[in-house]
């Protein structure tokens, strides 16, 4: 039984020390690997807080193509936030806005710029797998959007022709009966658009690589290590931790869905950390993959207002997430992991009886204005930050890494996306952000019940 206490970033003022990972089943296939913390006083070039996809991505494009050694503090452990708990789904996108939502907000030409981005996203991901050789247990085949009611069918067939036509992407419409007989067996799947670029991997190994990858390339990754206090001092950045403090000429905020409420002005009330949770089963028998009709490397999402996201793992087990709890105490609590064991059992009646092996939860960081930042946070030119993913963040904080670390560099050869544009807006009443996520959830599944 996991008894340690919850990380709340709304109510904890830090993330801990040196915490180790979560029960999950990603942490289950991994050799933990000694914390390495700041000692004394160091300078560096570049501090970056956060030893996620975001920070590993940025500190290895620093070294490798602007020839800056960054150092990355961790509180904990290397991928121990989001991107060691994630589903290992690389999508193609980020945020909450769809492509008809960013054409109408800011027309075509910067929709197709954005989509641009996403899928160099993808390649960003994987060019890094290829270059540090990370066993991350990709799997292939594409993902699957699923109508989970008749209702959301013709929307799919619209976004599919959009897609299409204006931005020559591959996807294609299933119908129902080909769905049922070459997918997945489920009486909540009634047409799916397929992805065929998209891809799974093992996301703590991705982190781990990612890690390997940015030492190779000359940075310096220090773990056990929270930031405790970032003040100006000379024309530089103090980082204060526990065992040391690192003095900076520019800083890079890496700590996404898991910043503290009130960590540095730059980004205190500008995002709302969100609880995500996953459930893994025991492995599925023959019979229990034949009766449910699931294909090998299946990854589906479905098309809920409160999504659920599920994958058939290499081992034959479930992966199966979706909303968790609204406040870090009650994170563990065994009535979300029986709800998503409800909805898998819902979706996939033929698994009827299944046992849950593992479950775990993270933080994700929603933006008021459903999109992401990756900007320069004050005049000085001395602070970035990226954040704001909206829970679909893998890809994008890859990339996102790499343009931070242009950014930090002076390139500016930047695209010129929204992302980049302007700082995350601050939510006007942060204070009810968690009043607002209650009445959000019960209006979706009311929206869901229809
Ligand atoms: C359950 C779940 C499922 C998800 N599934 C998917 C998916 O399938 N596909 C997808 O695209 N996205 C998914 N996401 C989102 C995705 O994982 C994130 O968007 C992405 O990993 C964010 O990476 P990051 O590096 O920006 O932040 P994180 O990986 O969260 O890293 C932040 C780090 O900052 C550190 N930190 C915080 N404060 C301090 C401090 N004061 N001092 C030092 N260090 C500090 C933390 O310890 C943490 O390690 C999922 C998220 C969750 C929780």
């Amino acid at each position: 039984m996991h008894t340690q206490h919850f990380y709340d970033p709304l109510r904890d003022k830090s993330p801990g020390q040196g915490q180790a990972y979560p029960n999950s089943y990603w942490a289950s296939q991994v050799e933990p690997v000694p914390l390495h913390p700041l000692e004394g006083d160091q300078n560096t070039d570049v501090a970056v807080i956060g030893a996620g996809y975001t920070g590993l991505s940025c500190a290895w494009h620093l070294a490798k193509q602007h020839d800056i050694k960054a150092t990355v503090l961790d509180a904990n452990q290397i991928g121990w936030g989001c991107s060691g708990r994630n589903g290992g789904f690389v999508l193609n996108g980020t945020g909450r806005l769809s492509f008809s939502q960013m054409e109408q907000k800011w027309g075509e030409h910067t929709a197709k710029a954005i989509y641009a981005e996403y899928r160099q996203g993808i390649d960003t991901v994987q060019s890094l797998i290829e270059q540090g050789n990370i066993a991350c247990d990709q799997s292939h085949g594409g993902y699957l959007k699923i109508a989970h009611k008749t209702h959301a069918v013709e929307q799919l067939q619209q976004q599919a022709e959009l897609l299409s036509a204006r931005y020559q992407d591959p996807v294609r419409f299933i119908p129902a009966q080909q769905l049922q007989a070459e997918f997945l067996h489920s009486p909540q799947a009634h047409g799916a658009l397929h992805f065929p670029y998209s891809f799974a991997v093992q996301p703590l190994k991705l982190a781990l690589g990612y890690a390997r990858l940015a030492e190779q390339a000359g940075a310096q990754v220090l773990t056990g290590s929270p930031v405790q206090g970032i003040a100006r001092d000379n024309g530089k950045l103090l980082l204060t931790t526990p065992n040391g403090t690192l003095r900076a000429n520019k800083l890079v905020i890496a700590t996404n869905g898991y910043t503290a409420n009130r960590f540095f002005t730059a980004v205190d009330g500008r995002h709302f950390p969100v609880l995500s949770s996953i459930i893994v089963t025991e492995p599925l028998s023959d019979a229990q993959l034949a009766a449910s009709g699931l294909k090998s490397g299946l990854m589906a999402m479905d098309t809920r207002t409160l999504k659920y996201y599920y994958r058939l793992l290499p081992d034959n087990r479930i992966l199966f997430g979706g909303r968790g709890a609204i406040q870090g105490k009650h994170a563990n609590h065994p009535v979300y992991q029986a709800r998503l064991l409800n909805a898998l059992t819902d979706t996939l009646p033929a698994l009827s009886g299944i046992k849950v092996a593992y479950f775990w939860s993270g933080w994700v960081s929603v933006s008021l204005d459903d999109y992401p930042r990756i900007c320069q946070a004050d005049d000085q030119g001395q602070v970035f930050y990226a954040m704001g993913y909206c829970g679909s963040g893998l890809s994008f904080a890859s990339q996102a890494g790499k343009r931070l670390a242009q950014r930090v560099a002076g390139d500016t050869s930047l695209p010129d996306l929204p992302f980049m544009q302007s700082p995350l807006p601050h939510f006007p009443l942060a204070a009810c952000r968690r009043l607002g996520l209650w009445a959000f959830y019960h209006l979706g599944r009311l929206r869901d019940s229809i």
